[in-house]
């Protein structure tokens, strides 16, 4: 973290110096040039007959030095930035050994940041026009979601992707809807919720009372003079009162402090601004799941993975590489060591057989004996002696075909 933060502070020096060099050089340019400009209009004026020309070309020659030196100025300013930007550079490559040495749990073999990250994805990976389409695709649907309408359009054409509008509609919603919400606007968000309340409360979602909430708690921010308002709005909690009893006792309590201002009252909590941010984040999440969408994008996901994997690979990669094991890791499908992406990446649950040791796959998937242990398949083959089986666990003596085939 410590060297994260230098590079931060790295960085916000050269963007302070590339301010600071902006500001000046434009003064500096500026002053120049409205020299030269009242030069060229004495020149005019008075004619270069009338004029002493000693004194003129003492002018002329006192204001090409003060270019001159302007411009040397500027390039030794420029140079000194070029240093500031070399110090990001190394502070990055600093960064970058610790998180690979600490991953990995390994030496790094060399000081400096190796970015050559292709000796660890499989050649194979891009090489099908079908693969690169769905790389396409998943691009596009990234800058969807994203609300980068214009950048998906230009993309698409560009790789010949064609997106169905099917496809494109319920993005370009969500995305009109948050938008308003980041503005505060609750009536886009509202009218779609009060569309989907039965989908809603099929999910659990509560997002449509949290709607009416922070409606009403914006009417109370308007004082007393939205008192009636407020009252009446009451109303649309009434299909959330059991569910939501103990929260409504709350908001219509605070009625009672409308006179002397919420903010001084025991209900003052209701005014927390980060509020507004909570329901961006429920409404992308139960929208997302009404739509049957991940609440983030394949491609965050698979960039976020690969931040953290990438370093481990490539320092795998190289051990494999320096001990001459190059049969250990064969790009198929798996990966030469378990990597812990962290609880947000926990899909599903995964078997690994405890026999082979190795994770169950399609090909080799898991299989329960009537004992009820579980091995995989190639284990159950392997275990099999004159079509009997003994489970290697308890160990019941059984036929393989009563085996079944489980899934995760
Ligand atoms: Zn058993």
């Amino acid at each position: 973290m410590e060297q994260c933060a230098c590079v931060e502070r790295e960085l916000e020096k050269v963007l302070h110096r590339f301010v600071t060099y902006g500001h000046q050089s434009e003064e500096r340019l500026d002053e120049l040039l409205r020299n030269v400009c009242e030069l060229r209009s004495q020149l005019v004026t008075f004619g270069v007959q009338d004029a002493d020309l000693s004194v003129l070309s003492q002018t002329m020659a006192q204001c090409c030095k003060e270019i001159k030196e302007t411009v040397q100025m500027l390039a030794s300013r420029h140079k000194d930035i070029h240093g500031s930007v070399s110090k990001v550079g190394k502070a990055i490559d600093r960064v970058s050994d610790r998180s690979v040495c600490l991953e990995a749990n390994l030496c790094p073999a060399s000081s400096n940041f190796d970015a050559e990250v292709s000796a660890v994805v499989a050649e194979t990976v891009w090489d099908s026009p079908e693969k690169q389409r769905n790389l396409s695709e998943t691009i596009v649907e990234h800058l969807y979601r994203q609300g980068m309408l214009s950048v998906a359009e230009d993309l698409c054409q560009e790789s010949g992707v064609v997106i169905d509008m099917s496809m494109k509609q319920p993005f370009l919603e969500l995305n009109r809807i948050l938008e308003a919400l980041r503005m505060q606007d609750l009536r886009p968000a509202l009218e779609w919720a009060v569309t989907n309340r039965q989908r809603l409360l099929d999910l659990n979602s509560s997002l449509e009372f949290k709607l009416h909430r922070l409606y009403f708690i914006s009417l109370l921010n308007g004082g007393v003079d939205n008192q009636l308002e407020a009252l009446h709005y009451a109303r649309h909690f009434q299909p959330f009162a059991a569910q939501h009893q103990r929260d409504i006792q709350v908001l219509m309590g605070s009625l009672v402090y409308l006179r002397n201002g919420i903010e001084n009252s025991p209900y003052r909590s209701l005014l927390e601004t980060n509020q507004w941010a909570e329901i961006c984040n429920i409404f992308t999440r139960d929208a997302c799941a009404l739509l049957g969408l991940s609440v983030e994008s394949p491609l965050s996901v698979s960039f976020a993975s690969g931040c953290m994997a990438l370093p481990v690979l490539m320092n795998i990669k190289q051990v494999i590489e320096q001990r001459q094991c190059s049969g250990v890791w064969t790009h198929k499908d798996e990966l030469p060591i378990e990597i812990d992406l962290g609880k947000k990446c926990w899909y599903h649950s995964v078997f690994a057989c405890p026999i082979l040791r190795q994770q169950t796959s399609e090909s080799n998937p898991p299989m329960k004996l009537i004992c009820g242990h579980v091995i995989s398949r190639d284990a159950l083959n392997k275990l099999t002696n004159a079509g009997k089986l003994k489970c290697p666990y308890c160990p019941m003596e059984q036929n393989p075909s009563d085996a079944k085939q489980i899934y995760f």
